[in-house]
């Protein structure tokens, strides 16, 4: 991964060897205000769609309905227009007409329920009770945390029933690794089960973020992903579910430099001193916080 000093000529190498027309996607999860990174993230999106002629859709990921607001959407819609960005799908009224909307994650269990009966069908869900504890017991007892296909349970063997409370349902992504090459970075790769199988429905009953951005880059027709190096990590598994949903060519994948704190950790929505809008308030112009997120991960400043 380029570090923030080289990210700017990675980003104008990669935009540069892209083809028109292409979608990406802003995808801020509601469970809290927008803050610098996400600022970061939404200046790297609609620079490379603004300078290839492709599209951006803006996807609001609350799949978890304990932690997100739908007062936190509204607020993120009103950043992004403060900050100057607007995506080609769907409006800010098309968010607000209270009505569903196939970009509101909350709205289309149908969509993750289907997807969810094709992975069913291949014979690769199972429901799981291991909880956080049992990993941890697992790993005290062992030394490292668990890794490879499974759970520490043991739970795909079990034949749990699925509707009891508190059942995780986690999907079996098979053996081995999948490759990308990132348009920043280079040739990459994971293995795809590197922490066990990866839940697709969690003990509250959400489907989770691990099978709807797959299900929703594939229903949007998303073809280029582009988020913060956090991510990386989720690459290859969302890459091998895409292709067990059917999904012949993955998207292409750009990962960036995350905007950091003073001590180097990542921003969280908690550092409220970095929210768009706290900022905003202090009089900071739009253009301004723009640069500051752009200087941040190694970008020239630039209108969006
Ligand atoms: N919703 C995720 C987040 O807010 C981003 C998902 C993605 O870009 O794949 O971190």
């Amino acid at each position: 991964m380029p570090d923030a000093g080289g990210f700017g000529a990675a980003l104008d190498r990669a935009i540069a060897g892209l083809p028109r027309g292409l979608r990406t996607r802003f995808a801020p999860a509601p469970t809290g205000y927008l803050h610098l990174g996400h600022a970061a993230n939404a200046l790297v999106v609609w620079r490379a769609a603004r300078e290839t002629g492709g599209s951006v859709v803006l996807r609001i990921e609350d799949h978890d309905r304990q932690r997100c607001r739908p007062a936190y959407e509204s607020a993120l819609v009103d950043d992004l227009t403060a900050l100057g960005f607007r995506a080609d799908e769907p409006t800010p009224a098309e968010l607000r007409d209270g009505r569903p909307s196939a970009y509101r994650q909350s709205d289309n269990g149908p969509a993750y329920a289907t997807a969810a009966a094709v992975l069913d069908g291949l014979g690769r869900v199972y429901a799981c009770d291991c909880t956080r504890a049992t990993f941890a017991e697992w790993a005290a007892r062992r030394g490292r945390p668990w890794s490879g296909r499974g759970c520490p349970g043991g739970c795909a063997a079990r034949d749990l029933e699925r509707r009891a409370a508190g059942r995780t349902w986690r999907v079996d992504l098979g053996e081995g690794s999948e490759s990308w090459t990132d348009l920043a970075a280079g040739p990459l790769g994971g293995e795809v089960a590197a922490h066990g199988d990866p839940p697709i429905r969690d003990r509250h009953g959400n489907w989770t973020y691990a099978l709807c951005v797959v299900v929703d880059d594939l229903r949007h027709g998303i073809d280029l992903v582009i988020r913060g190096e956090d991510l990386l990590e989720a690459t290859a598994p969302q890459v091998r579910l895409g292709r067990l949903l059917g999904r012949a060519v993955p998207p292409r994948f750009l990962h960036h430099p995350l905007v950091r704190r003073a001590d180097g950790r990542k921003l969280s929505k908690a550092d409220g001193d970095t929210a768009v809008r706290d900022l905003l308030a202090t009089g900071l112009t739009a253009a301004a916080l723009r640069g500051r997120a752009a200087t941040a991960i190694g970008l020239e400043p630039d209108a969006p």
